[in-house]
């Protein structure tokens, strides 16, 4: 069995998506996972208020041609669901599931999930996340798909599998989260804990229309024309930040998979069913940070072993870190960032979002849930010369 499988599927056409899904998962054991009677849980990305052209969600008829297959499998039942930024009400989420063209997927056999109930799990092989709250959904399904979205990602660099399964805390609750994880690589872990606590016996990412520049939802749409499945989330995205021309190193949650021997030290040593090198997807846009202790110690104190390249990596790192800039020309003065900041590091004033920079523990949720895209993850100028 390949680790990954990547195939062509340009467009979302039903037909060709069954065809892909047939193609790409047949390398990574087809769906042999599911018994006569299961109830399949598929944990999609709908991370808010978006419709599918917006390229935020996972795609509607992707989601239907799944379900298909998998009540030609033998599934008893489908359910499609997700807790997304804000409310977890079922009138808040009947709203996301609306706008991202969901209703399709009941047509197809699927349910939409409505059971908004919130579950504690003790989790002692956890490294970071040992007890958290949970979408108590999950617990109905005898087995669970991660069908995530392949998009930029402000504090993670991407969004693909790994970081899909943060939907599995109540939207309500994700800010605390935020709070409790504020440097990044303890974010990663405690995703890492979500991922091992779930174990999804499938992944897939859906990358026929990516999302780059300001993802994880006011980014814009990139026709990448690719669909990638494997057993395992943090291999799936160690090749999907290969496609879009990350390394290991530059997205905090497949380090935090590597450090539990999750995957393997490079993408290079997955047993790739396809031909990945043409699926690049050159000029996608990052807006994320890249890993630069390394780079910056390598470039002024030279190769080689010094004591002061890892502390001036870092300083040089938090120097060239995104962050973010409020755009005063689509900003609408609604204020919901100064809400949902978990540091309340945002005062309105004059209608705007002032930024208190030393609260700030850039989480990028003021971005993420700016209804306008008013709020941009901005790259120093540094940085983006040496466009790194
Ligand atoms: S959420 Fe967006 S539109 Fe609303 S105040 Fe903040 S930046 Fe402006
Ligand atoms: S200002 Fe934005 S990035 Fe900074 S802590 Fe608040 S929500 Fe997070």
């Amino acid at each position: 069995m390949a680790d990954v499988s990547i195939v062509s599927c340009p467009s979302y056409e039903p037909e060709v998506c069954r065809q892909a899904l047939l193609q790409a998962l047949a390398p990574v054991g087809g769906l042999g996972f599911v018994r006569p009677g299961m109830r399949v849980g598929i944990k999609a990305n709908l991370v808010s208020f978006m419709k599918p052209e917006a390229a935020a969600t996972t795609h509607p008829v992707l989601l239907s041609e799944l379900t298909k297959l998998l009540k030609e499998q033998g599934a008893a039942s489908v359910v499609i669901g997700d807790s997304p930024g804000g409310l977890y009400t079922a009138a808040y989420v009947k709203n996301v599931y609306r706008a991202a063209g969901m209703h399709e997927t009941e047509k197809a056999g699927a349910e939409l999930n409505m059971d908004f109930s919130q579950k504690e799990a003790d989790n002692p092989e956890g490294k970071i996340a040992r007890r958290f709250t949970y979408t108590g959904w999950l617990d109905g399904c005898d087995v669970l798909i991660d069908f995530c979205k392949l998009k930029s990602h402000a504090m993670m660099s991407m969004s693909a599998a790994a970081k899909n399964m943060f939907g599995t805390i109540p939207g309500t609750l994700k800010p605390e989260y935020h709070y409790k994880y504020p440097n990044a690589a303890d974010f990663a872990r405690m995703i890492v804990d979500l991922d091992e606590y779930f174990k999804p016996a499938l992944s897939i990412a859906d990358g026929v229309v990516g999302m780059d520049g300001n993802g994880p939802t006011m980014g814009d749409p990139k026709p990448m024309g690719v669909l990638a499945a494997s057993r395992s989330p943090h291999m799936l995205d160690l090749a999907c930040a290969r496609l879009i021309g990350l390394k290991r190193q530059d997205v905090p949650t497949l380090e935090a998979a590597y450090e539990r021997g999750l995957i393997p030290e490079s993408w290079e040593r997955l047993d790739i069913s396809g031909d990945i090198d043409s699926f690049l997807v050159p000029d996608f846009a990052h807006i994320g940070q890249k890993n630069d202790v390394v780079f910056f110690g390598d470039m002024l104190l030279g190769r080689g072993k010094n004591p002061f390249k890892k502390a001036l990596g870092k300083v040089m790192q938090k120097a060239l870190r995104s962050r973010p800039v409020p755009d005063g020309s689509s900003c609408v003065g609604c204020g919901q960032c100064a809400q949902i900041c978990p540091a309340k590091a945002i005062e309105m004033r004059d209608k705007l979002p002032h930024i208190d920079r030393g609260k700030c523990i850039q989480c990028f949720c003021c971005q993420e849930f700016c209804p306008k895209g008013a709020m941009k993850a901005v790259r120093p100028v540094i940085a983006r010369m040496l466009n790194r």
